[in-house]
């Protein structure tokens, strides 16, 4: 059965969505998850619609095998759920995750040219961003994570880093919470923007070294919340309007 969740974290989930949109991370694809806050074998998805028309009454939930939960019959679940589910199985710390085709972050998933942080907003970018490449687990696929098996081989290449990017196709990033997932997303997004353009400049690059990095997240950890909470206004006050 499925377990009644507070409807602010739903709320959330669905403003995530927005915000997500309206920062040019998604567009009618991708999505965003949270792990169910009462039980942790289960998570909280939107069904199979574009981001930007998520409501409340949109959100299923799915058990880590990525089976819907008493789902309403006219539902269809996003094909690429796996993703969600296997980095909830393998990452017991993450309690939200973020898949987008994110445009400025694609050339690094196809080149030799890792994506590192530029600047301390995007110091979660340190521990690495490791490239997941689909051929290695199931030789030339249509490039989607539409099965656990590929999901698993997904959370492995994530490893212990808040962000990867899989080849040819976009990224994960996951974060303790729902507006750290979101900040984090967005703020990959501007440092593969950044990169891009420093990177048109030539000569090498100056990126955080890694002790910078970690001094940095840690004031990440208090402002993002500055944030969220004014991507959450807007979108409040245009799903009013
Ligand atoms: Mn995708």
């Amino acid at each position: 059965m499925a377990i009644p969740v507070d409807p602010a974290l739903i709320e959330d989930l669905v403003v995530a969505n927005r915000v997500l949109v309206n920062e040019g991370v998604l567009d009618a694809f991708g999505h965003v998850s949270a792990r169910h806050p009462k039980n942790p074998q289960r998570y909280l998805l939107g069904r199979n619609l574009a981001p930007a028309l998520v409501t409340a009454g949109d959100i299923v939930e799915y058990d880590l095998d990525s089976n819907p939960i008493e789902p309403p019959a006219n539902f269809t679940h996003f094909h690429e759920r796996f993703i969600h589910g296997e980095i909830y199985r393998a990452r017991p710390d993450v309690q939200a995750v973020v898949h987008s085709h994110s445009p400025n972050v694609i050339p690094f998933g196809v080149t030799e040219h890792p994506l590192r942080p530029l600047y301390h907003m995007s110091s979660f970018l340190a521990p690495g961003v490791p490239v997941f490449e689909i051929r290695e687990s199931a030789g030339m696929t249509n490039m989607l994570v539409s099965n656990n098996a590929l999901g698993k081989s997904l959370a492995k290449t994530l490893g212990p880093s808040n962000v990867a990017l899989m080849r040819g196709h976009g990224n994960v990033i996951v974060a303790k919470t729902i507006p750290m997932a979101v900040f984090r997303a967005v703020y990959t997004e501007v440092n593969a923007r950044l990169q891009l353009q420093t990177a048109s400049l030539g000569g090498p690059i100056n990126f955080l070294a890694d002790e910078e990095g970690e001094k940095a997240m840690q004031v990440l950890e208090n402002i993002h919340v500055r944030a969220w909470d004014i991507w959450k206004r807007s979108v409040l006050a245009q799903m009013k309007s």
